[in-house]
């Protein structure tokens, strides 16, 4: 059966929806009998999501056999699709542009390194090539979790190099922010206003609240809490609160608040951490830190070298917007390197450039020729 183009394996997948609210199970089923059909050896995990209950699948594809090789990482879920705006399941193509949910972002890129490990002979390979499709990586990384947790396939072998195929207008990048939250709670006691008999949280917390203000002051000022590699180089320091819908006639039992920060590779983001979290503990509150050191791969590795010469970039880049990099880095050497403009991803109308479509495909299959074969 001949290989069908990268915009009728991208249409087909946008076709079928895999909002990450409902389950992926359909666009991976489709996924998985590509990789089938074309002789990959498939691994399907599956799990249910700890918030919504729906069934999630990861596909990951192996052909060829060996020690290290290269890895191709996207996921299959998208956001929503506002089809009450624009058709956002009908792929349509106008104006060299292909158009529908997740066509940048990132059921054609996925696509476009499905074919490319689908065109490389099995028997030319010294090295094996690996393909992964996730669901849930814009819903809390539980597929890529699974997959770096659970994956057989990655137990015996984790491949030596690979790529992230988000959009990046086929522009190498070897490093994003990651983030963390700092997660901070005060407790109160409730009771009606008019008795005087309650302790609100929202002042107990406020004092803190005030620290934080001034804390953001350095945060934007001081050298050391910035990464000159990055626009902006500062850590984009948040705080959102709630006192859970308290009504104005009660006192507070129970407020938090999230003093979020971008983690960068060039700060010690434990010791910022630690500023918020000190403050925290100084008045009694409870404190909870989650989050992800930045994803970071040498401008001199392997794998930059290597996705530079087959691109033809001058040098690789760095971008503020977060990607399962987070996980598979750490495992693994890798560059983000994929067709299309992030500022197309998650809009109404959201398409991918069919000429950078294309053109992911040659470059995808020349990594694999080079390194695998
Ligand atoms: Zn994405």
């Amino acid at each position: 059966m001949p290989l069908p183009s990268v915009i009728e394996l991208s249409s087909e997948f946008i076709k079928i929806p895999s909002v990450s609210r409902d389950s992926n199970k359909a666009v991976s089923d489709a996924i998985q009998s590509f990789f089938v059909d074309n002789g990959f050896e498939v691994e399907r995990l599956e799990y249910i999501h700890p918030e919504d209950g729906q069934q999630k699948v990861n596909i990951i594809a192996k052909k060829g056999q060996g020690k290290g090789g290269f890895g191709f990482f996207s996921h299959s879920d998208t956001v929503p699709g506002a089809e009450d705006q624009w058709a956002a399941f009908e792929p349509k193509v106008k104006d060299s542009k292909l158009f529908g949910r997740g066509s940048c972002d990132m059921k054609g890129p996925l696509a476009a390194t499905m074919l490319a490990a689908a065109k490389v002979d099995s028997s030319s390979l010294k090295k094996p090539i690996y393909v992964v499709a996730t669901a849930d990586e814009e819903h809390g990384f539980y597929g890529v979790k699974q997959v770096v947790a659970e994956s057989k396939l990655f137990a015996e072998n984790w491949p030596d190099m690979g790529v992230v195929a988000e959009p990046s207008e086929l522009v190498p990048i070897y490093s994003h922010k990651g983030g963390y939250w700092n997660i901070v709670t005060a407790h109160g006691v409730a009771a009606h206003s008019s008795t005087d008999k309650g302790i609100s949280s929202n002042f107990l917390i406020a004092p803190f609240l005030a620290e934080m203000a001034e804390l953001k002051k350095r945060f934007m000022t001081e050298e050391q809490f910035m990464d000159k590699q990055f626009s902006p180089a500062t850590n984009g320091f948040n705080l959102t609160m709630t006192d859970y819908g308290c009504a104005g006639n009660v006192t507070a039992s129970k407020t938090t608040c999230f003093a979020n920060f971008r983690s960068m590779p060039g700060v010690d983001n434990k010791a910022v951490s630690k500023l918020i979290v000190d403050r925290a503990k100084h008045y009694g509150f409870d404190v909870e830190v989650q989050g992800h050191e930045p994803f970071y791969t040498s401008p001199e590795s392997e794998v930059v070298k290597l996705s530079l010469e087959v691109t033809g970039e001058p040098k690789s880049i760095t971008v503020p917007y977060g990607t399962e990099a987070l996980v598979y880095g750490q495992k693994v050497p890798l560059v983000i390197l994929g067709p299309g403009n992030i500022e197309q991803a998650h809009t109404v109308g959201e398409w991918v450039d069919l000429g950078q479509l294309e053109r992911s495909v040659d470059i995808y299959e020349t990594l694999i020729r080079r390194h695998c074969t």
